[in-house]
């Protein structure tokens, strides 16, 4: 037997979390935001479960040439623009949009030979502060930009800080409005967050929102709510299997540091899962975890190919007789009982972002296509 671990991509869970987008947002196009490496689940495979997008947002050409080798026709956004005046030629090459958020840009830009003027998306900083003109410059940006042949296009977009709290986007929303008010362009704001926390709000979510983890399945403000309760679906699932058990004597330890000290005579199970595989390290004993589609939780220290599990709150069968049984480390078990990957990268402090972008590249993949 090979080592049991797996991550699975949901085909059908993509498509359905897609209409949810979509119907917040009824008026707008949709940008599925497929950066790094759509957020860990692969350009590939999410490709099939995302057709119904308008567009794609990627950060790198390398992202881009993917989606049209996939043959994709449609728009795709470099959503931080190009990092040198060479990427331009791939822009004219591949028929990209770009995002311009520095003069540099506008100066490649200006001395950029192109059949075809591009399409660029002119990015305020509103209070993110990261990149993006201040708004007291963004006009003038926008004239220089209009006045070029190379640009067919203007579009205005901006990013928010903290539309994942009610209320989080309005200063930023009113800064943006009030210094692109006269502007001709079609507008971009919405991430997730903003987009799930103001649905149908014209000012917020016309005319491209870009979302991504929305789509894979993580809420838009976890712990303020969970995935379920907008109705998204987990798209990436990792499992594994339990390759072994100990039975625990009372004050037994368990792993690296003996961290967990057994309360009372328990048997736990072995799994092949650890943090060389993404899982993250930070976890600690306690944190959620299916085996056989039945919650229990970790104990003492994940290992870089191992982690334990608590067997002794579980129904006979397993408990008995566990070696092969199915670990859920997020997502669906292939019963369908769901351990949301927020609530497991809560307990390791992160956010579902980190964890989906971290998987190890030595975990295979399976992609479960829709059956309709
Ligand atoms: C990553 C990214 C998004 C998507 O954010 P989510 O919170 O995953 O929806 C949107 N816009 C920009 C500019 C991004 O870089």
């Amino acid at each position: 037997m090979t080592r049991p671990i797996k991550a699975f991509v949901d085909t059908k869970a993509l498509k359905d979390n897609l209409s949810c987008v979509r119907q917040k947002s009824s008026q707008s196009q949709i940008l599925s935001v497929v950066k790094a490496n759509a957020y860990g689940h692969g350009i590939e495979r999410v490709f099939e479960g995302l057709r119904g997008t308008d567009g794609f947002g990627v950060l790198e050409v390398c992202e881009a040439q993917t989606l049209r080798d996939l043959g994709f026709r449609g728009p795709i956004v470099l959503l931080e623009g190009v990092f040198d005046s060479r990427e331009l030629e791939d822009c004219s090459r591949l028929q990209l949009w770009h995002t311009v958020h520095c003069n540099e840009q506008i100066d490649w830009l200006s001395r950029h030979k192109t059949h075809k003027p591009h399409r660029v998306f002119l990015k305020m900083n509103s209070g993110m502060n990261r990149l993006g003109f201040k708004p007291e410059q963004f006009k003038s940006a926008w004239s220089r930009l209009n006045a070029l042949p190379q640009i067919e296009e203007i579009s205005l977009m901006t990013h928010f800080s903290d539309a994942d709290q009610e209320g989080g986007a309005l200063a930023q929303l009113n800064t943006f409005k009030h210094h692109s008010q006269d502007l001709i362009g079609e507008r971009s704001l919405a991430n997730s967050s903003a987009l799930f926390l103001n649905p149908q709000d014209p000012d917020i979510t016309q005319d491209w929102v870009r979302v991504g983890i929305a789509l894979y399945g993580g809420s838009v403000n976890h712990p303020s709510q969970r995935a379920s309760q907008w109705s998204l679906q987990p798209v990436m699932s990792l499992r594994s299997k339990i390759i072994a058990t100990q039975d625990l004597k009372t004050g037994d330890s368990v792993g690296y540091g003996s961290t967990f000290t057994a309360p009372k005579a328990m048997r736990v199970g072995i799994v092949a899962c650890g943090y060389a595989d993404g899982y993250p390290r930070s976890a600690e004993s306690g944190t959620p975890i299916l085996v056989n589609g039945q919650l229990t939780q970790t104990i003492g220290r994940v290992s870089m190919d191992m982690l334990c599990v608590d067997l002794s709150t579980l129904e006979e069968d397993v408990r008995m007789n566990p070696l092969g049984s199915e670990v859920t480390l997020w997502g669906s078990s292939q019963t369908g009982a769901i351990l949301e990957i927020d609530t497991v990268a809560q307990h390791a402090k992160t956010l579902a972002y980190e964890l989906m972008c971290g998987l190890a590249n030595r975990v295979p993949f399976e992609v479960i296509a829709d059956s309709n």
